[in-house]
C-alpha cells in the first residue's frame, strides 16, 4: 500500500505542526539521558504555559487522551466517593463509566447533545461531592462549554476538566478560573501525533488523592518519581520507559505554539471556525451545535436530507484526500465533524474542504 499524504480535518489526530514533524526522525534518546530529561522538564514548562498554571505536577503520561481521562479518576476517587458528571456528549459519557469503575457514587447530569454544561444544574446535582467532572469543548458536538461559573460554584469539591480538545486551540486558563485537575491529548490542537496526555494538578487535588490508586501504570505518585515533581533533580527514578521520541515532539510543537503566541495561536483557530461556519452557511449547510456555544476548531454540520454521510466521507478520502469525521452515538450518519486544529487551522484548508464538500455533494 502506497503511503498517501492526508489532511486531516476529522475530530482527530491532525496533521502535526512541521516541528513537531520533524522531531520525529531525529536521533533517539533514552529516558534516563540528561538531554532528554532536560527536554521533559522544558515539555512540562511548557504545558504549564498552555494549560494557564502554576501546579508543580504537570507532566505528559506516556498514552493517548483517554489515560489522562483515567489517571484523573483513579487517582482522586474510591469506593463510594460522590462524583458529579456534566453529559453533554460522549466524553461526558465515558467519565461516568471510568468513575463508576473507580467504585464512586456517580450522580450525571444529562444534557441535551449540541449544547453547553449548565452550570448551575450541575452544581445543584449534590451536596457535597468529592469531584465535578466536565468536558471544556465537547468533540462529539462540537460544543464549547464555559468552566469559570463550575469553578466558582464548586465549594469543597475538586474540579476536573477535559481540555484535550481545547488545548492550543483555544483559551485555557486552569488557575484563573479555579480548575483542580485537567489532561488533554498531544493530536487535536497541540498539533503532535497521538500517544501523549499532557496532564496537570493542583497542591489541593493532590492532598486528598488516593495513596495507592488501583491503576499502578497512572500513579501519580509513582510518576512523580520521574517526572513533574522530580523536575530538576538528580534522583530520577526508572517507572516506565518514557516514549522519548514522542515527548521530543511534542516539546518542538508546543515550542511552535509558543512561539507564534498563544494569543495568535487561538486568534488563529477562531479565524479559521469562522471561515468555515460562513461557509458552510454558504452551501445551505446547517450547524449542529448550539449558536453561541460553537468551538472554532471542531464544527459539526447536519448531513443534508437524502445524503449518504458515509459515501461523502468516503469520496473526500478516495478524491481529495482528505478526511472528515462521521458522527458519534445516534447522531452517527447525520452529522459531520470537521475539524481545524493545531496545523490546520488555516484559510486554505477552509477552503479546500469547502470546495471538496461542494463539488461532492453536488455530485
Ligand atoms: C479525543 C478525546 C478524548 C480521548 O482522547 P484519545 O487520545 O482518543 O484517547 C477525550 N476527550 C475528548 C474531549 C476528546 O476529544
Amino acid at each position: 500500500m502506497p503511503l498517501r499524504a492526508r489532511t486531516l480535518l476529522g475530530p482527530g489526530p491532525s496533521n502535526p505542526y512541521p516541528e513537531a514533524q520533524v522531531a520525529l526522525a531525529r536521533p533517539l534518546l533514552g529516558h534516563l539521558d540528561p538531554v532528554f530529561l532536560q527536554i521533559l522538564d522544558e515539555t512540562s514548562d511548557r504545558l504549564r504555559q498552555v494549560f494557564g498554571t502554576a501546579n508543580r505536577r504537570t507532566l505528559p503520561l506516556s498514552a493517548t487522551g483517554s489515560a489522562g481521562m483515567e489517571a484523573a479518576f483513579v487517582n482522586t476517587v474510591g469506593p463510594g466517593d460522590v462524583v458529579v458528571v456534566a453529559v453533554n456528549g460522549l466524553f461526558g459519557q465515558r467519565m461516568v463509566d471510568v468513575a463508576g469503575r473507580c467504585g464512586a457514587e456517580v450522580v450525571p447530569v444529562d444534557h441535551e447533545w449540541g449544547q453547553p454544561v449548565d452550570a448551575g444544574r450541575v452544581l445543584e446535582a449534590h451536596p457535597s461531592p468529592k469531584l465535578i467532572a466536565a468536558v471544556h469543548a465537547e468533540t462529539s458536538t462540537g460544543v464549547l462549554s464555559d468552566l469559570a461559573p463550575l469553578a466558582a460554584g464548586k465549594g469543597d469539591a475538586l474540579l476536573l476538566a477535559d481540555c484535550v480538545t481545547s488545548l492550543g486551540g483555544i483559551p485555557v486558563e486552569l488557575d484563573e478560573w479555579g480548575v483542580d485537575l485537567a489532561y488533554s491529548g498531544s493530536q487535536k490542537c497541540l498539533g503532535v501525533a497521538p500517544g501523549l496526555a499532557p496532564f496537570t494538578i493542583s497542591d489541593r487535588a493532590w492532598e486528598r488523592r488516593i495513596e495507592k490508586p488501583q491503576s499502578w501504570y497512572l500513579d501519580l505518585g509513582m510518576l512523580g518519581g520521574y517526572a513533574g515533581e522530580a523536575a530538576g533533580s538528580g534522583g530520577r527514578t526508572y517507572h516506565h520507559t518514557a516514549p522519548t521520541g514522542m515527548v521530543v515532539s511534542l516539546h518542538a510543537g508546543l515550542g511552535r505554539i509558543l512561539e507564534e503566541g498563544l494569543d495568535a495561536v487561538h486568534a488563529r483557530h477562531a479565524e479559521a471556525g469562522r471561515l468555515l461556519h460562513e461557509g458552510l452557511a454558504e452551501l445551505g449547510l446547517e450547524l449542529f451545535a448550539a449558536e453561541g456555544h460553537r468551538l472554532p476548531e471542531l464544527t459539526t454540520v447536519t448531513v443534508p436530507e437524502g445524503v449518504d454521510s458515509a459515501a461523502v466521507r468516503k469520496e473526500l478520502l478516495e478524491r481529495y484526500d482528505l478526511e472528515i469525521g462521521g458522527g458519534v452515538g445516534a447522531y452517527a450518519a447525520t452529522v459531520w465533524r470537521i475539524g481545524l486544529m493545531g496545523a490546520n487551522a488555516t484559510p486554505d484548508k477552509v477552503a479546500l474542504v469547502l470546495a471538496a464538500l461542494k463539488e461532492t455533494l453536488a455530485r
